[in-house]
């Protein structure tokens, strides 16, 4: 972990305070919107530049879910994602960390492990509602 040298600007504090309070797994245009309410002279470009730092210094993540915009996510504790097929809407699943050997996996690839992800995909309740052709 990299020493907490982080410059807490008002935008950035903002920007993260937003992301706390959100599960919604927002995109830095949502996230843009969320701050816009606090700080209305605040610019995209500005939003987009503080996300990137709040990744780096490991305050918040960034998800990367299949072909979709990057979403933002400001909670930190282990947890895997669950991704709607139809609207896209990201949840959290809470489950115990999955352990794969590491050893094991290195051994099949010749890679150094360094970290994993593991994402699931599914029909979202709202989607489901919406969808009577499909069975429960
Ligand atoms: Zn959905
Ligand atoms: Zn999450």
């Amino acid at each position: 972990m990299k020493p907490n040298r982080i410059r807490m600007t008002r935008q950035r504090k903002a920007i993260l305070k937003a992301l706390k309070e959100t599960d919604s797994h927002p995109t830095a245009d949502q996230v843009y919107l969320m701050v816009r309410h606090q700080i209305p002279n605040v610019s995209l470009g500005t939003v987009y530049r503080n996300l990137e730092i709040l990744c780096e210094e490991g305050a918040i993540q960034k998800l990367e879910m299949g072909r979709t915009q990057m979403r933002f996510d400001g909670r930190m504790d282990l947890h895997h994602h669950i991704r709607c097929v139809k609207c896209g809407c990201i949840g959290d699943i809470i489950i115990e960390p999955i352990n794969l050997n590491d050893t094991m996996l290195a051994s099949r690839t010749n890679f150094e492990i360094t970290g994993y992800q593991l994402d699931f995909s599914g029909i979202c309740p709202e989607c489901k509602k919406k969808s009577p052709g499909m069975v429960n």
